[in-house]
């Protein structure tokens, strides 16, 4: 099947300027000026619009078992999701159980993804250390898995000591693959939360005061430092406040080798998102919480400073049924929201429309980066010959009001609900199908591809 994309401004994160685009067998066969249409090749003209590598969402969370039920996007769901909004490859998570061999819970989770529509890779979650948690690494490499997650907080479920994750790095330094973490210090988080629930504070506020920024800033510090140490590479994933901004300069200073992702909520939202009186607030609860108004403006200067490199969205939606599991304990209340679809959109206004960055660094930070930083580049976030054929023909003009009432994901709340945004895709490319047009999602269940992922050192 062959495509060609003609009269679009072609956007990558190094260029803009007016090109065609040939696509052959899922991959990119030309890219140049006035290129003639083939017989049986299917037109798409892109006069007025943006032509974007497709958007490379490097965190979500797709059918993950959280307190006692699973989040709501399957990836059946929220891989079409992600195509509706322009983004064609998705990292997803394995979850061992704790002792549980990490091929075998990689088999198992490739299973899961098989009905996907959109190309997914995984991070390997390291819940536990024992003797042969090293080898098992080393084999996920060769699995096409080069990055691995740790959480300092949860350590009653995932979380690990200090003394596991120095071993998770020092293992990964000697393999030279990457390390995400969720960085939170879970025990004093776990003290606060306790605490605030025996006094009574019970509602979904209380959520954010039991994990407040600094214990973030603590939790990235020590990540940086030990990966630091060891000579490790490091990814903090959903950096949301000051204190983490500042920890990862001073490693970067230091010399080592750590990197920022921040999401649109934390760009977007600030903390009044809890003052309700209603149970409302629980369609926020996530972790890291949205923070107090300052932070996200820190956090834009740390995107156009180049400190945070990736958006990403860490989508992980709940019904407002599955959120009542935590009506009467915030404790309760299944942790994360939706995002998957409106990363492009929602940056692209806060962030091209409004002046703070420009389209090129658009792109670098929905698409071009995390391809490079998670070994998927050039085949992602490319459109070069030989590049897969994942485009968005981007209108930079369109106009839409976000709303649970009619987005792709599968939850009845937005943490978006009544934002207007300006740019949408309107053609999406797929290995060179296409998936997304006019409004109407063409997604094809198990169309999507395991990306078998190699190591890259990208500094
Ligand atoms: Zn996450």
């Amino acid at each position: 099947m062959a495509v060609l994309v003609k009269n679009a401004t072609l956007v990558t994160a190094e260029e803009e300027r007016p090109a065609d685009v040939r696509c052959r067998n899922g991959r990119i066969a030309e890219v140049g000026r006035d290129l003639e249409p083939a017989t049986g090749e299917q037109l798409l003209d892109g006069t007025g619009q943006l032509l974007l590598p497709g958007g490379v969402d490097p965190h979500v969370h797709m059918a993950l078992p959280v307190a006692g039920t699973v989040s709501a996007d399957d990836f059946e769901s929220g891989s079409a999701a992600a195509l509706a909004g322009g983004t064609t490859s998705i990292i997803d998570f394995v979850h061992p159980e704790r002792g549980q061999d990490l091929l075998e819970a990689l088999r198992a989770r490739r299973e899961e993804a098989r009905r996907a529509a959109a190309d997914y890779g995984f991070h390997m979650a390291i819940t536990t250390w024992g003797d042969s948690t090293a080898e098992q690494m080393r084999q996920c490499l060769a699995a096409g898995v080069p990055s691995f997650k740790i959480y300092l907080a949860y350590k009653d479920t995932v979380g690990l000591d200090d003394r596991d994750v120095v071993e998770v790095f020092a293992a990964a330094a000697a393999i030279e693959a990457l390390v995400l973490v969720h960085a939170e210090h879970g025990d004093m988080v776990e003290h606060l939360r306790d605490r605030l629930a025996a006094a009574g504070h019970t509602e979904p506020r209380f959520h954010a005061e039991s994990r407040p920024s600094w214990l973030e800033g603590e939790a990235t510090h020590r990540a940086a430092t030990l990966a630091g140490t060891t000579g490790a590479a490091l990814y903090v994933v959903h950096v949301t406040c000051r204190e983490s901004l500042v920890a990862i300069e001073q490693a970067r200073v230091a010399g080592w080798e750590v990197r920022g992702e921040t999401c649109p909520q934390y760009l977007l939202l600030d903390d009044r998102v809890y003052e309700t009186d209603d149970f409302e607030g629980a369609a926020y609860v996530i972790a890291p919480p949205i923070r107090p108004v300052g932070h996200q403006d820190a956090l834009w200067q740390a995107i156009v400073a180049g400190t945070l490199e990736v958006v990403a969205t860490d989508h992980c939606p709940f019904t407002m049924a599955q959120k009542e599991l935590g009506r009467d304990d915030f404790r309760k209340i299944p942790g994360g929201a939706a995002g998957v679809e409106h990363r492009l959109a929602l940056l692209h206004s806060q962030g091209v429309v409004t002046g703070r960055i420009d389209r090129r660094r658009f792109v670098d930070l929905v698409s071009t980066r995390p391809a490079q930083i998670f070994g998927l580049y050039p085949r992602k976030g490319a459109v070069q010959v030989g590049s897969d054929a994942d485009l968005v023909l981007w209108d930079p003009a369109a106009t839409a009001t976000i709303s649970a009432a009619t987005h792709h994901h599968r939850t009845d709340r937005s943490l978006y609900e009544g934002f207007e945004v300006t740019g949408a895709a309107t053609t999406v490319l797929a290995g060179g199908r296409v998936a997304f047009a006019d409004g109407e999602l063409r997604a094809e269940p198990g169309a999507g591809t395991f990306l078998e992922r190699h190591p890259r050192r990208t500094s």
